[in-house]
C-alpha cells in the first residue's frame, strides 16, 4: 500500500526522522509528534506536518492523529544506561506513553500500528550467537523491562482495539543524524571522541558482541511492516552479523587517529555480553533483508559527526 496519512511519533528523532523521509518518498503524508525532548525540528522535512507534543498527552495525540491511518510509535527515552537511574521517567515514557498512542489510537480508528521494540528484551546471551524471537525474554535493564511490557501491551490490547499490531525489535542502529548523547550509540560516541583527539572508552573487555544495523534498513522493516497484513508478532531487525566492541574501537581508530588507543573501564549495569539478531523470522513474514553494511556506511557517519562537530 503507498499513499494514506501515517503519525510518527518521534519523528524528529534519529530513526524517526530518516523514517518521516522515506515515508514521503513513497508518497504518504506525514505527521510528525515529537516532544523535542531529544529530537529537533531541523530534521524533520517541511513536507511533513509537525506537531509539538507528548505521547502521554492523549488529547493533543488524538487531534494531531486526525485522518492517520497508521503509527509508528518510536518515541521513547532511548538509554539502557540511563534507565537504571532513571527507572521511574524511563516507564513514565516507554511504558504509559505507549498505553497513552494505543488508547488515541483506538479512539482515532487506526488501523495499524508499529511498534518500535529493542534488543534489550532479550537475557543476556553468553555466546555471540544470533538470537531468535524465541531466545527467552528475560531484560536485564528497565528499559528492556518497559519495551517489552509496552510490546506486550500493544500485541495483547490492540486487536481488541481494532488495531493490527506490530513490534520491530530493532538491534544497535547507526547512521546519520543519531542523537547524541553520553550513553547512546556506542559507534557515535566512539568518533565524537577520536575527532576530539581522546580515547573511546570501552566498558569491560570489549570482546562484547553487537548487531549493527544501518537506520536505511530499520526503515526498510518499517515500510515493509506498515504495507504488510503480518500482525500480533514481535521480530528481530538487525542484520545477524556480530561485530565485537574492540572491532569497532579498531575500525573506527583506523579511519580516524590511528595513535590513539582506547582505555577500559568496568562494565555498565545493564549492558548485555552478546546481543546478535536472527532475522529469518522478519525475512519469512516482511520480506526484509538488510542492504548495508558497516563498512559500506561507516565513512559517512564519521563525515556527518565532523560536519555537526564544525558548527557546534
Ligand atoms: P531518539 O532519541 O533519536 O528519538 C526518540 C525521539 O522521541 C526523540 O526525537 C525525542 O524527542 C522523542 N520523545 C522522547 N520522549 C517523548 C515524549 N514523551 N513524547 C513525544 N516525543 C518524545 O532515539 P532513536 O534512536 O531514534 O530511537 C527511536 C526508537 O527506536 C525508540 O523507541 C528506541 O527505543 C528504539 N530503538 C532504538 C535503537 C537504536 O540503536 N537507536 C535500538 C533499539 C530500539
Amino acid at each position: 500500500m503507498t499513499g494514506g496519512r501515517v503519525l510518527v511519533t518521534g519523528g524528529a528523532g534519529f530513526i524517526g526522522s530518516h523514517l518521516v523521509d522515506a515515508l514521503l518518498a513513497s508518497g504518504r503524508e506525514v505527521v510528525v509528534y515529537d516532544d523535542l525532548s531529544m529530537g529537533t525540528q531541523d530534521r524533520v522535512s517541511a513536507d511533513a506536518v509537525f506537531v509539538k507534543g507528548d505521547v502521554r498527552d492523549g488529547d493533543r495525540l488524538r487531534a494531531a492523529l486526525a485522518g492517520a491511518n497508521s503509527v509508528c510509535h518510536l518515541a521513547a527515552r532511548v538509554s539502557i544506561r540511563s534507565s537504571v537511574d532513571h527507572f521511574v521517567e524511563d516507564a513514565d515514557i516507554n511504558v504509559l506513553g505507549t498505553l497513552s498512542v494505543l488508547r488515541a489510537c483506538a479512539d482515532a480508528s487506526v488501523s495499524r500500528l508499529v511498534f518500535a521494540s529493542s534488543m534489550g528484551v532479550y537475557a543476556d546471551s553468553p555466546d555471540p550467537f544470533p538470537v531468535s524471537e524465541t531466545h527467552t525474554a528475560e531484560p536485564i535493564s528497565p528499559y528492556g523491562i518497559g519495551k517489552l511490557a509496552a510490546e506486550k501491551y500493544c500485541l495483547l490490547l490492540a486487536p481488541t482495539l481494532g488495531i493490527k499490531p506490530i513490534a520491530l525489535r530493532f538491534f544497535n542502529t547507526f547512521g546519520t543524524r543519531q542523537t547524541f548523547t553520553p550513553y547512546v550509540g556506542v559507534i557515535t560516541i566512539f568518533i565524537r571522541r577520536l575527532l576530539a583527539g581522546e580515547a573511546p572508552t570501552i566498558f569491560g573487555d570489549g570482546k562484547q558482541c553487537r548487531d549493527f544495523v544501518h537506520v536505511s534498513d530499520i526503515v526498510q522493516a518499517c515500510l515493509l511492516a506498515l504495507d504488510s497484513d503480518a500482525g500480533g508478532v514481535a521480530l528481530n531487525i538487525g542484520t545477524g552479523i556480530p561485530t565485537s566492541v574492540n572491532q569497532i574501537a579498531e575500525l573506527l581508530r583506523g579511519r580516524i587517529a590511528p595513535d590513539i588507543h582506547p582505555t577500559h573501564a568496568p562494565k555498565a549495569g545493564g549492558e548485555l555480553q552478546n546481543c546478535i539478531a536472527d532475522i529469518s523470522q522478519a525475512t519469512k513474514l516482511l520480506g526484509y533483508r538488510p542492504r548495508e553494511t558497516l563498512e559500506s556506511r561507516i565513512d559517512e557517519v564519521i563525515a556527518d559527526i565532523r560536519d555537526q562537530q564544525v558548527t557546534d
